[in-house]
């Protein structure tokens, strides 16, 4: 189980739709406490992809140093106008980043007009039998 902050639900939010028609792209913080995550902290971080619209690339400025840190427990992306679920790409790109925290969060902003929230999946990073890195869907808590 994992436990996301609301206050932390809306920033990610707020950011996605800032970016439009961009992907938004960030990192997260927290921490383990038995068998649930609790995220407490979500980091912007530049998207410098050569074609953002569709795919994402952390700024190595923030990440490089990010990814030393002991509480990064995530990443999210947003999916400006399609579902919340992994791309072909977002698969092939996970296998350069897959070892380096558990938790991967999509966020679609197929409906952003306000009336209907934003769709937001969660996803465990797994390592399957080929030794590749694979997202397997899980459950999220709103706290
Ligand atoms: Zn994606």
């Amino acid at each position: 189980m994992i436990l996301l902050g609301s206050s932390i639900l809306n920033e990610m939010r707020d950011y996605a739709l800032e970016q439009m028609p961009k992907e938004a792209c960030g990192l997260l913080y927290g921490r383990r406490s038995s068998n649930r995550w609790m995220v407490e902290q979500f980091q912007q971080v530049n998207n410098i992809a050569a074609i953002p619209e569709h795919t994402f690339e952390l700024d190595p400025a923030v990440w490089i140093p990010a990814s030393f840190s002991p509480r990064l427990i995530g990443i999210m992306h947003s999916h400006p106008t399609t579902v919340p679920i992994p791309s072909t790409i977002d698969k092939k790109q996970l296998q350069q980043f897959g070892g380096c925290f558990p938790l991967y969060f999509i966020l679609s902003c197929m409906n952003n007009d306000n009336s209907l929230p934003l769709d937001l999946r969660a996803y465990t990073i797994i390592r399957d039998s080929n030794l590749t890195y694979d997202f397997h869907p899980a459950q999220f808590q709103l706290v």
